[in-house]
């Protein structure tokens, strides 16, 4: 089965607003997608009902073909999310942060505290393991993000604007670690606002605008027709 596919996706926040209207994407296993938005094109509605963090008020998804609907539970486990902000608590250790993510899961204590050290060491972090995270850089922290999202060794990797304020060497030394986890068999998908940076990564792209997509095509024939 693909590694996505999302099913006249409806989403109506309480206050009335449309964030998705509708929406039909399938994405396949290994593929680097973008999903390219302005904002408050509903990039994260959809990534927050894909990560179960949000309700949709219709259709459906299918991660690896099972329902984040009708079986929540299990298709979180085949999900890691980077989220947009910072939000480890920063008085916590790396080393603590990605075990304790791991434990969500219910991932026995010995094998989260070998993944811990595999990703941290990955995502050059293992020095920091035990310093508290408010000591780390700015790229450093980043990273850890992507460390914890590893934890349950995810299918589907999400990474929501990514790159959002943060500076070029910080850019170049995430994509260096997600392209390798993508090169090793991880499905990715990246929203952000700029082509540039979907243009060098991504073999393929959906592009959503007021709730709807507009566009849903390989990066070579989006970039041929520019
Ligand atoms: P739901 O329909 O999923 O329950 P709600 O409409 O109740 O969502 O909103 C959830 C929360 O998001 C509320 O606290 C609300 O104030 C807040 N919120 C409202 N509008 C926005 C917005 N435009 N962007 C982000 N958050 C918002
Ligand atoms: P993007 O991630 O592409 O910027 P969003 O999914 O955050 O877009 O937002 C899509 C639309 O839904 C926007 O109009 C936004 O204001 C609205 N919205 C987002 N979150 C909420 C919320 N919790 N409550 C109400 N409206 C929201």
């Amino acid at each position: 089965s693909p590694a996505l596919v999302v099913d006249n996706l409806r989403k109506t926040y309480g206050n009335g607003v449309q964030a998705l209207k509708g929406i039909n994407l399938t994405v396949q296993p290994g593929d680097f997608f973008a999903l390219l938005g302005p904002n408050g094109a509903g990039k994260s509605t959809l990534i927050g009902i894909l990560s179960s963090l949000v309700n949709s008020s219709g259709g459906d998804a299918q991660i690896f073909g099972v329902s984040v609907n009708k079986q929540r539970n299990e298709a979180m486990k085949l999900i890691g999310l980077v989220p947009q902000e910072i939000n480890f608590n920063q008085f916590e250790k790396p080393f603590d942060i990605c075990v304790n993510e791991a434990g969500f899961y219910g991932i026995p204590r010995r094998i989260a505290a070998e993944r811990a050290e595999k990703y941290l060491k990955e995502l050059r972090l293992w020095d920091k393991a035990q310093d508290q995270a408010r000591m780390l850089s700015g790229g450093m922290k980043r990273r850890l993000m992507i460390a914890r999202a590893m934890m349950n060794e995810p299918r589907l990797l999400i990474l929501d604007e990514p790159t959002a304020g943060v500076d070029i060497e910080i850019r170049r030394s995430m994509w260096q670690f997600v392209s390798g986890i993508n090169a090793a068999g991880t499905t990715v998908i990246l929203t952000t606002h700029y082509l540039e940076e979907a243009e060098q990564l991504c073999r393929n792209i959906a592009i959503i605008d007021h709730g709807t997509i507009v566009e849903n095509t390989s990066m070579k024939q989006l970039l041929s027709k520019l």
